[in-house]
């Protein structure tokens, strides 16, 4: 049997902005009847993880290229054909799977069945996938936070942002966290319990609005912007304090741009900062995961979605973090399940 599968190209390099006009949907029909030596794996796929980094893959140059070879975001999809012994029709899987509506994964690419645990299979994209992995692996790996510390969080309300907020608040924290819009600033205070939260756009002097919510200085701040945030944290830090460099999104768009944070701050207030990756921390996935299970459960973090759907809507999908549209984790619902 053929299908028609769908799926989201760029049709050139993109250095600036991402634009509708830089993505392409394609078609083209695809054959569920494998030869039976050939040890392939067909899903179709279900969930697909909407990234910031996925932007640094499409530039012509960018230094995440030679560092890391994750393609595709890793997301959940059903097996629709197999002559893989590992896996059978009807399998729900996790995978480096395509913009698309299906992926075809040859021996060696990487796949494994998913295990739910009852929750819902989008969790699996965010809360309970890399997004978590990157704030409870950047948080209490590299900042360790220890009760009644000062953390600040900037992309607060983000699909990482939100979830290292509601770690620190369980961890005894005090947290304030910053968004760019004024619905962002309420749901980071009334539905997520940060302490505080403010909109980064209506600041004119940031490192005066840090002063105001830190009158005592940072301990802990989680990196997710670079750029002058970076630079004013810097500033408002702590001696001892820590910061994890989780992303630079303030820095994606413009390849000139870079944080100079002040050095001299850094070496007398013995500032530790250290940049990581969540594929790094494959060995606390297990810690990670029944953490995060059991505060799910027992309604101690929230999970926070913005689901769009169809594989038409992975541009429009991809290109709303650029300005801030998505509330909390974006995610393209592809299938039924
Ligand atoms: P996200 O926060 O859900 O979405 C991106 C958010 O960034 C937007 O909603 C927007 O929120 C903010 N933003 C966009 N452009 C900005 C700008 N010029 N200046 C300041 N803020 C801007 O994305 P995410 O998946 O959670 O990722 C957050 C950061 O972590 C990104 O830098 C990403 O690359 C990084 N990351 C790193 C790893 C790792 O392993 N190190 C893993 C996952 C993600 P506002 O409304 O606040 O502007």
């Amino acid at each position: 049997m053929d299908v028609v599968n769908r799926y989201i190209t760029i049709n050139n390099h993109v250095n600036g902005a991402p634009q509708d006009s830089d993505f392409e949907l394609k078609a083209s029909p695809l054959a569920l009847s494998l030869d039976p030596a050939s040890n392939v794996v067909i899903v179709k796929n279900l969930y697909v993880s909407i990234d910031p980094y996925q932007l640094n893959r499409m530039k012509s140059f960018s230094a995440s290229q030679k560092t890391s070879d994750f393609a595709v975001a890793i997301v959940p999809g059903e097996v629709v054909a197999s002559t893989n012994p590992e896996f059978d029709k009807g399998d729900i899987v996790v995978g480096l799977l395509n913009w698309g509506e299906f992926t075809v994964i040859k021996a060696g690419g990487m796949l494994n069945k998913l295990n739910t645990m009852g929750f819902p299979l989008s969790y699996h994209v965010g809360i309970l996938g890399f997004s978590g992995l990157t704030a409870y692996a950047g948080l209490f790996d590299i900042c360790k936070p220890k009760k009644g510390e000062k953390v600040f969080v900037s992309a607060a309300l983000g699909s990482v942002g939100n979830l290292v907020g509601q770690f620190a608040k369980l961890s005894g924290c005090y947290v304030v966290g910053c968004a760019g819009s004024k619905e962002k600033v309420a749901l980071l205070k009334e539905k997520l319990g940060f302490d505080d939260a403010f909109n980064y756009r209506e600041e004119t002097d940031l490192n005066s609005t840090l002063k105001s919510y830190f009158p005592n200085g940072i301990d802990i701040y989680f990196d997710n912007v670079g750029g002058e945030m970076q630079e004013v944290a810097v500033s408002n830090m702590n001696i001892n304090g820590r910061i994890a460099v989780c992303g630079v999104i303030s820095e994606y768009l413009d390849s000139e741009k870079r944080a100079a944070p002040s050095m001299i701050e850094v070496i007398y207030k013995r500032i530790k900062i250290q940049g990581f990756l969540a594929g790094d921390y494959l060995n606390i996935f297990g810690d990670f995961l029944s953490t995060t299970c059991d505060h799910l459960r027992t309604g101690k973090i929230q999970p926070l979605e913005d689901i769009s759907d169809g594989v038409e809507s992975i541009p429009s999908a991809f290109i709303s973090l650029y300005r801030g549209q998505n509330i909390g984790k974006k995610i393209v619902k592809i299938a039924e399940e």
